[in-house]
């Protein structure tokens, strides 16, 4: 359990709004979570369910003059939406970092890629640029990179997808942050580079003490290393808690549908079962559930009533979700999906 010392970011009602010629893009809405020192929070949903988002305007990386920001992102005391940009930004990439699916898209072709980070280490720092050569050195050292050294003079193009990740992730460690935002880090590479990858973090998490927060389309990504899970549809959560009881005993539906879609070693191909359409517009989301025009389950008051996101109240050491089916159903319904991961026996 954390001691609120151990707190990083405190997150309440976040609520994102796009204006365009079509409408008002609602794509967060009322979004509040944790997260403190040594916690992996996996945020899990398809694209469009308000994932990314959130964590753009967490770093205040959204045009503010074309975007409605409301709630509260409290960081050490700070709530960083109401900070001034130039107080924001000595935070962004200093205290907060940031590492993106596309490292060819971070990182200049034209660069070496100790270079690129040497410059990350001048960015907050009044380094020499020999000392800043050598910290990205040790940096590209440590998260793996071999012959660090000579590999530093690279330019981006030498290095493998997994070996620019690891490049990025460097970066971001640059100025010792204390939170790590990794925004599906593994999707673009194949998966033995994927795990590789996810226990890199993993080890820069305990390492470094810091929070993570690891956002993916695919629950098998943070299956292993999330220690809280998040799962938004549509701007909106829709489950939230430990991830030992939300692997074990999902209790909403969209849950239960992103694990019956995803693969596993016991699961054959045909035990597959994909989430039935397609998620909907963020301007005009669905009255009532969010979820109701894809769920199986829904029935009377799902078209017309949103279920809150609440701990059922028959189980108050569950998590919370929002769906109104009952704590039997789901806990019938979760019980058939429970996934055994490493490390939970113990
Ligand atoms: Fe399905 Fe209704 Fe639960 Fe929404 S509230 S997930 S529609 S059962």
């Amino acid at each position: 359990m954390s001691s609120s010392h151990d707190l990083l970011l405190d997150v309440r009602g976040l609520t994102v709004r796009f204006p365009t010629p079509d409408g008002v893009v609602q794509a967060v809405s009322d979004v509040s979570f944790t997260l403190s020192r040594g916690e992996t929070l996996g945020v899990v949903g398809e694209s469009g369910s308000g994932k990314s988002v959130s964590n753009l305007a967490i770093m205040g990386l959204l045009n503010q003059q074309r975007t409605a920001i409301s709630g509260e992102v409290e960081f050490m005391g700070r709530n960083l939406l109401t900070l001034p940009p130039d107080e924001l930004r000595k935070i962004r990439g200093k205290d907060i970092a940031m590492v993106f699916q596309d490292p060819f898209a971070c990182l200049h072709p034209m660069y070496r890629v100790g270079w690129q980070i040497a410059e990350a280490v001048t960015a907050h720092a009044s380094v020499g640029k020999k000392a800043a050569w050598a910290r990205a050195v040790e940096l590209l050292d440590h998260v793996g990179i071999p012959n660090a050294k000579s590999r530093a003079r690279d330019f981006p193009h030498q290095f493998s997808g997994g070996m620019r990740q690891r490049a990025m992730i460097a970066m971001a460690l640059v100025h010792n942050p204390s939170i790590l935002i990794c925004d599906e880090p593994t999707t673009a590479l194949d998966v033995t580079v994927q795990a590789q990858i996810l226990e890199l973090i993993e080890a820069v998490k305990r390492e470094f003490d810091i929070g993570v927060i690891l956002v993916t389309h695919d629950l098998g990504v943070i299956a292993e290393t999330a220690t809280t899970v998040m799962v938004m549809y549509a701007g909106r959560i829709m489950e939230y808690g430990p991830a030992q009881q939300i692997f074990e005993r999902p209790q909403h539906p969209y849950a239960w549908g992103l694990l019956d879609s995803m693969p596993s070693v016991e699961k054959r191909l045909s035990a597959l079962v994909p989430i039935e359409g397609a998620p909907p517009s963020l301007l005009s989301p669905p009255s009532g559930c969010p979820f109701h025009p894809r769920c199986r389950y829904r029935f009377e008051p799902c078209p017309t009533e949103r279920p809150p996101l609440a701990v059922p109240t028959q189980a108050p050491d569950a998590h919370a979700d929002a769906c109104h089916l009952s704590w039997e159903a789901k806990q019938r319904e979760g019980g058939k999906r429970s996934i055994a991961r490493l490390g939970d026996a113990a």
